[in-house]
Parts: C-alpha cells; structure tokens; sequence
C-alpha cells in the first residue's frame, strides 16, 4: 500500500502483519504434504495442530474442535445444512432461523431450500428481535427435524454488536443448534466463550490481519458436524476434504497471537473512531451515524449524510487518498442498497458510507479524512447550489 494512502477498510480486509506473513514464508520452505508421514511431512502437519490449538485457545474453547476452512463463507456454506450426524447417527435440522442482518454467506441459508429459511428481524438499533427469536423456536415444527439457528456476533457494515449469550440461551432451551459468525468480533472484541452456549463459530483470517481464504469453524462438540461440504481425502478428520493450505493456516495462527495480545487496547481504538466521528459531525452535521443506540466495535462508523450519494462521494475519498467502503461493497465492487439498513427500518437516501479503522490507524489517516471530507462536503454544497 502506498505510504501516502490511508486506509480506511478494515472491515473488508485488514493488512496482513508482519507476523503473518514471516510465518507464511516460513511454512512455505517446506514443500511436504501435511499427509505424508516422513519427517517434512510430520513437520507441515505439526504446524497445522499447533494452529489449531492457538484457534481454539483464542475463543477461549481450549477443548473445541477447528476445523479449516477457505474462509468464513466456505464456513457457513458447511455448517448451514439440514443434514448433521452425531457420531455416525444422522441428526436432521429441518429449518435455519437466521438474522437478516447477517453478511450475505449466511443470510442466503447456505445449503437449505430457500423455503427452509426463516429471516428474524433486528430493532432500529440493529439488534436481533429476542422475542421474534423465542417465538418462532417456539412455533417450530420438531416433528421435521431441529432449529438451527445463525447470527452474527458484530455486524460488517454497522459495527454493532449482538447479544450472543441471550441468543444462546434461547436458542439451547429450544433444543436448537447456534451458529455464531464471529468475523468481525474476532481480533475486535473479547471473544471468551467458554460459558457461552455457542455451538460453532466462524471465523475469518483476513479480518484480524492474517492471509485471505483461510478460516475456521470451532465447535464445542466435535462430534456432532453436519455432513460434509467438501469431500474427498480423509483431511481434517474426514469434515473437509482436500490438502490443508499450511502457509496460511500458520499465518492465520501467527495473526491470531498478535490480535490476542492487542485486544487491550480495545479503548483506544474506540477513542480514535469517536474522533473521527467527531471531524465528520463536524464537517457535516446533518450526518447519520447508523447503529449508535447499541454497543458497537470500537472501530466502526457506518454513517449517511443527506443529499449525498455514497458511490460518489466514495470515488472522491479515493481520488483524495482514502480507502473506504460504500455500502457493503463486498463482492466485486457492487454497491446495492444496504440490507442491513433496510432491516433496521431506516431509508439510507444516497446510500451509507463505512469507515473502519485498526490498531495501525492514527492522527495522518484522521487529518486526511478531514481533508477529503471538507472537499466531498464543499463539493456537495456546489451541487445543490
Ligand atoms: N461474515 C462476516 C460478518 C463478514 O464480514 C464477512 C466478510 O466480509 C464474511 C462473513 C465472509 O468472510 P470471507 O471473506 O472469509 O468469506
């Protein structure tokens, strides 16, 4: 990235560290096949068992199963399904109840028929409908099958944060399974949930610094796993098939240890994006910060300003040297209206724009949104005029 850029996307993808790709290029001197029994061999499958005990040790579920994965959406893909064993007895979930302002490689239901799918509601705030949670695990037909239910522990474009211990109290009194999707909570937020009645988590490398298309499904009992999505080799215990990416699976890993160490510094990060807040409430002080009424990640503002079209404005930020999002632009550069937006009840006009920051953020990525920001506003003005 050019030193005179500041960056200003975390949430879509947050730079790979130092310690992550020095144990990428590490892990890459060995040509072995983690299968392979002989000494390189041993060595490439030693480095995968010591990720996954950093993985599971990082969620505070020294005891879970890991099970990698190409990233989250390959993730949901595999645990949102119908069709589970326990053991070898095959374990049937006839419907997924899932939030609908989950990212999209949840909220589209994975392998159910889209008729299996239930979307639960979130409040203005952007949190899930507890209620609408309970009643409709209470109106679930048991005579098909289990509720399986998936959530997401903070969201991508609002930065809000769900309650993931309620939910999974109601979830485990309806004899329900619960899937959280922890991508963005990961390296963010405190993520103990060794008392949490969380049955699988998702999670990503590239959101906490390590390499793309690697991830991880943690899950408290091993035992119980839908069938799998990929099949072939015995790999990964038989749950996903194919020879494991070691070099980043050991990056993931090396980027996890680094985010462990730095969730201490949770507030500063928090008091950086209250400043940036504050320039923009400034410069424009008809903005709408979107999700604000709830605890949000403290590096997160998804915000509108009236009369003001996001994809345009965003074109200018990049013109002037910022990176940021516009909308959820997370695949291919499309920018539709905001769902999440749209579930919260509130009309994003011109469309919404995101800012995420990270530990390496600071006063030059502030003074150059200030900048651009007096340019996009004046340019608004000019506009109108
Ligand atoms: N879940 C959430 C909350 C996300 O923000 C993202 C990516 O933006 C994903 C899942 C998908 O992650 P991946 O890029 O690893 O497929």
């Amino acid at each position: 990235m050019a030193p005179t850029r500041a960056y200003l996307d975390w949430n879509a993808s947050a730079p790979l560290r130092p310690a992550a790709r020095d144990a990428m290029l590490h892990a890459m001197e060995n040509a072995a096949n983690p299968s392979s029994v002989h000494a390189e061999g041993r060595a490439a499958r030693a480095l995968i068992e010591s990720a996954r005990k950093t993985v599971a040790g990082f969620v505070g579920m020294p005891g879970a199963g890991v099970v990698f994965t190409s990233g989250a959406t390959e993730a949901a893909s595999y645990l949102l399904t119908p069709d589970w064993r326990d053991g070898r007895t095959p374990l049937r979930y006839s419907r997924l109840y899932v939030c609908d302002a989950d990212h999209p490689c949840t909220r589209n239901g994975g392998r159910f028929l889209a008729e299996r799918v239930t979307l639960l509601p979130i409040d203005y705030r952007g949190l899930l409908d507890l209620d609408a949670l309970a009643q409709a695990l209470a109106a679930h037909d048991a005579s098909e099958g289990l509720p399986l239910v998936a959530c997401h522990a903070a969201n991508n474009e609002t930065g809000v944060v769900q309650d993931w211990a309620k939910i999974g109290r109601i979830v485990r009194t309806a004899n329900g399974r619960f899937v959280l999707d922890a991508v963005q909570a990961a390296g963010r937020l405190p993520l103990d949930l060794s008392s949490v009645q969380v049955d699988h988590l998702i999670l990503s490398a590239h959101k906490l610094g390590g390499p793309k298309g690697v991830g991880a499904v943690v899950s408290q009992s091993p035992n119980v796993m839908p069938v799998p999505l990929v099949s072939g080799g015995g790999q990964e215990k038989g749950f996903r098939a194919g020879t494991e990416n070691v070099p980043a699976i050991a990056g993931f890993a090396a980027a996890l240890v680094e985010a462990a160490g730095e969730i201490g510094r949770t507030a500063e990060i928090a008091a950086l994006r209250d400043r940036f807040e504050a320039v923009l409430l400034e410069r424009a002080p008809d903005a709408v910060i979107h999700g604000r009424e709830a605890v949000r990640l403290p590096n997160t503002t998804f915000f509108t300003i009236p009369t003001l079209r996001a994809e345009t404005a965003q074109i200018g930020f990049d013109l002037a040297g910022l990176a940021l999002s516009a909308g959820s632009a997370c695949s291919s550069g499309k920018v539709g209206p905001s769902h999440v937006l749209r579930a919260m009840g509130v009309a994003d006009g011109g469309g919404a724009l995101r800012v995420s920051i990270g530990i390496a953020t600071g006063q030059r990525e502030l003074d150059a949104f200030a900048k651009a920001l007096d340019r996009v506003v004046a340019n608004r003005a000019r506009a109108a005029a």
